[in-house]
C-alpha cells in the first residue's frame, strides 16, 4: 500500500491497524460500541460489519439480527457530517468484514475508505435515487416568497467544484428510500456470509413492512395540512419534502456547520412570513441560536425536529420518525 499525498497519517494507520494482534483489534472496535446488547460476542463468529453512521447501523441490525455485529463509525451524538475519524475509528473499520456507507456524505470517511483495503465495501449510494437538492445559498435568489417555488428556482447552476456534483445525502428521511438502501444491506448481508441468508431474507420483510407502515403513515397524515413549508436547521428533510408534497427551507444548507449569511436570514425570515410559519425546526446536536432568533423577530416558536442522523436518546428510528411526523403535523396545522 503506498500513501497517497494527502492523509498520510490516516493511511500509516491504517496499514498499522492491519498488523495488530487480532486481540487488540476486537477489543477496540468492541469497545466503541456500548449500546449493542442484541449481537453475541464478535469472537463467536457473527459477521464483522462497521457502518458509518446511525441509520445504516439501524438497518443492518434489523437485518442482521444475532448473525451480525454492527458497529457505527460516528458515535452516538456526535453531529456525522463533519466527523473527522481517529486512528481508533480506522482500526475498527480496518478488521471489519464489510463496511457499509453512503458516499459523499462524510468526507473524512470517504478518505479512510479509499485507503482500507480489507473488508468489502458497500456503498449505498449507488443503490439509492439520490439528487442534488438546492441549499440556502440559492435562496439568494428572492424567487421562492410564497415558499412552493423553492424547489423551482434550483436550475443547476452551481456555486463552485465543491458542491457542484454534491448530492443530497439525507436518503433515511424517506422510508421508501430506507427501504431501497435496506435492500443493498440485505444483499450484501447474503453474499457475505450465505449461511444466514434465509434470516436476513425474512428480517428484511419484517423491516419493509414497517417502513411501508411510516410511509402509509406519512401520506396520510400529511395529506391535508394548512401550510406545506416548514423550515429546518439544516437541509436534511428534502427527501422527506418531496416524496410528500411538502417544501423544506432551511437556515443553513446541506451541511448543518454552515454560518448563514444576514441576506439568507432575511430570506427565511420572508419565507417565515409569506407563509404564516408558526415553527421553526431546530435539531438537538446543533446550536438553536439562529432559528431562535428568526423565530423571536418573526413571531414563530420553535420546536425539534430530529434529522435522525444520531440514535436518538431513548427510542430508534423508526419512533423517531413518528414524533417527528407528530412535530410535522403540529407545525403545517394538518387535520
Ligand atoms: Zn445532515
Amino acid at each position: 500500500m503506498t500513501a497517497p499525498t494527502v492523509r498520510r497519517a490516516l493511511s500509516v494507520v491504517a496499514v498499522a491497524a492491519l498488523t495488530l494482534p487480532l486481540a487488540a483489534c476486537s477489543a477496540l472496535s468492541s469497545s466503541s460500541d456500548s449500546s449493542d446488547t442484541s449481537a453475541p460476542a464478535d469472537a463467536e463468529g457473527a459477521l464483522s460489519v462497521a457502518v458509518s453512521f446511525y441509520p445504516i447501523q439501524y438497518l443492518t441490525e434489523a437485518i442482521g439480527g444475532d448473525y451480525v455485529s454492527v458497529t457505527s463509525v460516528t458515535p452516538t451524538n456526535t453531529e456525522p457530517h463533519d466527523y473527522e475519524l481517529s486512528p481508533k475509528d480506522v482500526t475498527a473499520l480496518s478488521s471489519s468484514q464489510l463496511v457499509a456507507y453512503v458516499q459523499g456524505f462524510q468526507p473524512s470517511l470517504d478518505d479512510a475508505i479509499s485507503q482500507v483495503s480489507g473488508p468489502t465495501v458497500l456503498d449505498l449510494a449507488s443503490s439509492i435515487d439520490l439528487v442534488h437538492h438546492e441549499d440556502s445559498e440559492e435562496h439568494e435568489d428572492g424567487e421562492e416568497t410564497d415558499g412552493a417555488t423553492a424547489e423551482a428556482t434550483d436550475e443547476g447552476h452551481d456555486h463552485g467544484a465543491d458542491s457542484a456534483e454534491a448530492l443530497d445525502p439525507h436518503f433515511w428521511l424517506d422510508p421508501v428510500r430506507m427501504k431501497s438502501a435496506a435492500t443493498a444491506i440485505e444483499e450484501a448481508l447474503a453474499t457475505a456470509d450465505p449461511n444466514h441468508a434465509s434470516s436476513y431474507k425474512n428480517n428484511l420483510d419484517t423491516l419493509d413492512a414497517s417502513l411501508d407502515d411510516l410511509d402509509t403513515s406519512y401520506s396520510q397524515s400529511l395529506g391535508s395540512c394548512e401550510r406545506t413549508t416548514f423550515v429546518t436547521s439544516h437541509s436534511a428533510f428534502g427527501y422527506l419534502a418531496d416524496r410528500y408534497g411538502l417544501t423544506q427551507a432551511s437556515i443553513s444548507g446541506i451541511e448543518p456547520e454552515a454560518e448563514p449569511s444576514l441576506a439568507e436570514i432575511a430570506d427565511i425570515k420572508e419565507v417565515v412570513q409569506s407563509t404564516g410559519t408558526t415553527t421553526i425546526f431546530t435539531e438537538e446536536l446543533v446550536s438553536p441560536e439562529t432559528a431562535e432568533t428568526i423565530a423571536n423577530e418573526t413571531g414563530a416558536t420553535t420546536a425539534v425536529l430530529n434529522p435522525i442522523e444520531s440514535q436518538p436518546e431513548s427510542s430508534d428510528y423508526a419512533e423517531a420518525m413518528r414524533t417527528n411526523l407528530g412535530e410535522l403535523r403540529t407545525a403545517l396545522s394538518c387535520k
